[in-house]
């Protein structure tokens, strides 16, 4: 297990500075949130923790290791995208073990990441329907369930609930609670939706513009915000 540490971390696009200097740290086994406005950076952020951006400055180490240059395979990361395309032609057991089909690993080895993958997701009654066969929410723990079976260290979450309707988000997030609990893998979740924020997180860090505003306990910044912009978006009526 790893925890995630970013240090002076910059991005820019052109002129574009879109990430300015962040530092922050998600220690192993905690829950740490990103939220913050659309376009404030935080997919951008997600994706340079997961090495799909170059970064443009500064340094990403998981578990201790500088991983700033490292390919993406070799960081122990798995990301789990708010659009995710299942294969329509494949079982969820199978698209559920496909990367692991990609790494060669052998079949046995599969199936039975695969069946403990669906265990911890209920997913084990629908092993061999297709995609289109599931409901929405089913579709979602297949998308995480690729994640699982291949056991990283740290969990990428980039607004995986946003596709989802009202209901099924509260239950989900009561889900990636008890995934969370159960595996007690690192997690960062990106969010623009402050209530997923406040009930996921050990730790949030509230962006704007490229910058970590603020960053703490949920209670702490509920409490406490630093500044208005906290407080409006954290919704304490400081
Ligand atoms: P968020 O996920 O918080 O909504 P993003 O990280 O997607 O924000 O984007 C932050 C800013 O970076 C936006 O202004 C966006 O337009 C810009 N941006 C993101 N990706 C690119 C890219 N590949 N090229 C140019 N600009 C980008
Ligand atoms: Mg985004």
């Amino acid at each position: 297990m790893s925890g995630v540490k970013l240090s002076n971390v910059r991005k820019s696009f052109g002129a574009h500075d879109v990430i300015k200097d962040v530092s922050l740290e998600v220690p192993k086994g905690e829950f740490g949130v990103f939220v913050g406005p659309s376009g404030c950076g935080k997919s951008t952020l997600l994706r340079m923790i997961a090495g799909l951006e170059e970064s443009s400055g500064g340094r990403i180490e998981i578990g201790g290791r500088d991983v700033t240059q490292v390919e993406p395979a070799k960081r122990g990361v798995a990301m789990v995208f708010q659009s995710y395309a299942l294969y329509p032609h494949l079982s969820v057991a199978e698209n559920m073990g496909f990367s692991l089909r990609l790494a060669r690993a052998p079949r046995h080895e599969r199936e039975e990441k695969v069946r403990e993958a669906a265990r911890i997701l209920q997913l084990t009654d629908h092993l061999d329907k297709k995609p289109s066969a599931l409901s929405g929410g089913q579709r979602q723990r297949v998308a995480i369930g690729r994640a699982i079976v291949r056991e990283p260290d740290v969990f990428l979450f980039d607004e995986p609930l946003s596709n989802l309707d009202a209901e099924l988000r509260v239950q989900m997030r009561l889900e990636l609670t008890r995934l969370h609990n159960q595996i007690g893998a690192t997690m960062i979740y990106v969010t623009h939706d402050q209530v997923e924020a406040m009930t996921l997180a050990d730790d949030i860090f509230v962006l704007k513009g490229g910058h970590v505003m603020q960053a703490g306990r949920p209670l702490a910044l509920y409490d406490d915000p630093d500044n208005r912009f906290v407080a409006g978006f954290i919704g304490s009526p400081a």
